[in-house]
């Protein structure tokens, strides 16, 4: 096939590309090299790939009329939207660009899909739509009408834009919320990474709230295999269609166990700084994958213990000759 992804040279993005060549197909990414985070990580993902069969358009998502121009002629079969300003925290510092990025550029894309009659769209959707959700584990027919980040609320209005184009223009999609993703080159926003960073450098880790906040981690090639079997079913579908599905690890890691594990695998003692709770976090966040188990045959497999340890040995290496603070 020919997939179009955006954000392809993030961290999702990236790892979902490596898989994807690897699969036989061709790949162009749509990237703009957002520096929330240097480029060069980006690079490192992307830079072995084949340029026989994948190509990089650097622009904005926004740019709809250069992404027209640039992909009339690609005959693209499906379009994996990953790109977004992505982080809570600084999305309360800037909400406008989230909201231009996150809506203005999901709809950029749909409206690209519509234009070369692009029948399939896979959204990258966040757990962070679930809010602080009361029930456990977080289901998709639950309810999700209160977001408590400018973020959370941009993804979700992606899931309802990308509802309306399948209604009107029977596109078949799927808004795949992904659980806290980590891996090598992750976010260097997110907390495992910050860590990392903390105890390479002998800082002290800095732990928002009492360490008993939790999170659902998923290692970044399980939820490349729920994008690629959520590809796998969208194109075999007779009829369109249009799903939200959870792609999580399924298990839920406390904020302090989280720290033990990463000091763990990096084998270096932790000293930890206490910080009030940020506001924007929510207070746990744990996948029901029934759904995606039955529709898709998603079935996460790496130990939060395994994921680790290939996360520690990808940063150690990573930052050898490299400032680590600096991030
Ligand atoms: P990332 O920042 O590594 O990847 C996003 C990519 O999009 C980056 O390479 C960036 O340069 C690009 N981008 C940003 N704005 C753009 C624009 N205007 N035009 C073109 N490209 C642009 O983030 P990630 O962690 O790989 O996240 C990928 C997707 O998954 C995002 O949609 C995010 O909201 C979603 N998501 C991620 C997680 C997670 O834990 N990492 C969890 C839930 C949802």
């Amino acid at each position: 096939m020919n997939l179009l992804v955006t954000g392809g040279a993030g961290f999702i993005g990236s790892h979902l590309c490596r898989r994807l060549l690897k699969n036989g197909h061709y790949v162009t990414a749509v990237d703009n090299f957002d520096p929330f985070y240097p480029r060069a990580i980006k690079e490192e993902g992307i830079e072995d790939f084949p340029r026989e069969r994948f190509t990089l358009i650097e622009t904005d998502i926004c740019n709809m009329e250069g992404l027209l121009q640039a992909l009339h002629a690609r005959d693209v079969d499906a379009i994996v939207h990953l790109a977004a300003r992505a982080g809570v925290r600084p999305s309360i510092e800037a909400p406008m660009a989230y909201e231009e990025t996150n809506v203005g550029g999901t709809q950029s894309m749909l409206e690209v899909a519509r234009e070369l009659g692009i029948d399939t769209f896979i959204y990258g959707s966040s757990s962070s739509v679930y809010g602080n959700n009361d029930k456990v584990p977080f289901a998709e027919d639950d309810p999700v009408r209160h977001p408590i980040s400018p973020y959370a609320a941009t993804k979700r209005s992606g899931e309802l834009l990308a509802h309306t184009f399948h209604h009107l223009y029977d596109m078949t999609v799927h808004c795949l919320r992904f659980f806290t993703v980590y891996g090598p080159r992750q976010r260097p926003d997110l907390a495992i990474h910050k860590f990392a960073r903390q105890l390479l450098s002998d800082q002290p880790i800095t732990m928002y709230g009492d360490g008993t906040s939790s999170r659902d981690y998923t290692y970044v090639d399980d939820i490349v295999d729920g994008i690629v079997r959520s590809l796998r079913r969208a194109k075999n579908q007779d009829e369109p269609e249009y799903e939200i599905i959870n792609l999580g690890g399924s298990e839920t890691t406390q904020l302090k166990d989280l720290i033990t594990g990463i000091a763990e695998a990096m084998d270096i003692a932790p000293e930890i700084k206490q910080l009030p709770e940020q506001p924007g976090d929510v207070e746990r966040t744990y996948a029901d994958i029934t759904k995606g188990r039955e529709l898709l045959g998603y079935d996460p497999d790496t130990s939060i213990e395994e994921g680790l340890q290939k996360f520690a040995d990808w940063v150690k290496a990573y930052y050898t000759d490299r400032a680590v603070l600096d991030v």
